[in-house]
């Protein structure tokens, strides 16, 4: 089942149910009085649930004007071609380098179908083109005016190289998509989002530093829900970003393949998952967030790419 949950004046959030898991994927809306946003709407597998939540909000699709993506990745924007469909008066916001990859997302698939292979249909389902007509590209420096709000537009590189935020500076709300980690309800854990093809460590530790001199009251996090006391954990999910570094590039010296390298991922992290609490059901959520093959290809392919001299 689909929630929806009020956080502050004007802001929703709606659980998308994702492979049957609550809080895992979830889409930011924000109302004002004549124009509504939807943050990360998510891929097509999820877009009913959607539909569903913001009916139950007493939203009509039809009157949503704007749709912010964070980034490209399925999981926050595979749907949204599709969702179009449901929502012809609303602009789609991208940064301009990802721009090209909704309008065409034949390279996008493929990249993702290296990671996922067998199991895309089932996890993202269609993921349709968006028209030239609906797309706006944004740059870092920007500022949206949307739903009553001043949005400001930060280029935030690290996870994806097209990775924007969006800050609201008089709410101190910050949505952070992936540049900020994973970190589900319930457990206080913070992990790395890491997919190949173009995670870069210095980059996205930049981008930590940025966040924190914005100094936001509160993260609103793609995966999932909001995070307060923002600054020391952003230096936790730092640690974290480099610790998982630094256990792959010693893998890879020790001439580690990349079966073996997820086995020491997977080693390292469930104990300390599981001390915070988590049970079976927290495990397959955190994977479905952001799983341990994906966190070792992208850390594998930095190292590869960025460093090759730690490497001989
Ligand atoms: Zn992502």
């Amino acid at each position: 089942m689909a929630t929806v949950s009020k956080h502050s004046p004007g802001l929703w959030h709606i659980s998308l149910p994702f492979q049957g898991e609550p809080e895992v994927i979830g889409t930011y809306v924000l109302a004002g009085k004549d124009e509504i946003a939807l943050i990360d709407p998510g891929p097509e597998t999820t877009i009913e649930a959607l539909l569903a939540s913001l009916q139950e909000a007493e939203f009509n699709p039809q009157t949503i004007t704007h749709i912010l993506l964070t980034h490209i990745h399925l999981d926050h924007a595979g749907g949204v071609g599709t969702l179009l469909h449901h929502m012809p008066n609303a602009k789609v916001y991208v940064y301009s380098k990802g721009a090209p990859h909704l309008k065409d997302p034949t390279k996008l698939i493929t990249s993702a179908s290296r990671v996922y292979k067998e199991r895309m249909q089932e996890l993202w389902g269609n993921v349709e083109a968006v028209p030239a007509a609906n797309i706006q590209t944004i740059d870092g420096g920007d500022i949206l005016n949307v739903a009553g709000r001043r949005l400001e537009v930060h280029y935030t590189p690290g996870h994806a190289s097209h990775h924007v935020v969006f800050y609201d500076v008089h709410a101190g709300e910050l949505f952070a998509g992936d540049a900020a980690g994973v970190h589900l309800p319930g457990i206080d854990y913070v992990r790395p989002p890491t997919p190949p093809p173009d995670v870069d460590i210095e980059a996205w530790s930049a981008t930590i530093d940025l966040l924190k001199k914005l100094r936001p009251d509160v993260l609103y996090l793609a995966h999932f829900g909001p995070v307060r006391n923002t600054i020391p954990y952003l230096e936790r999910f730092r640690a974290q970003l480099f610790a998982w570094g630094d256990i792959v590039l010693e893998a890879l010296q020790a001439g580690k393949n990349e079966e073996e390298i997820i086995q020491i991922l997977i080693d390292k992290t469930e104990p300390e998952l599981k001390r915070k609490g988590a049970d079976a059901e927290a495990f397959k959520r955190y994977d479905l967030a952001t799983n341990y093959p994906m966190t070792a290809q992208g850390y594998i392919r930095y190292w590869q790419k960025k460093h090759p001299e730690r490497l001989s």
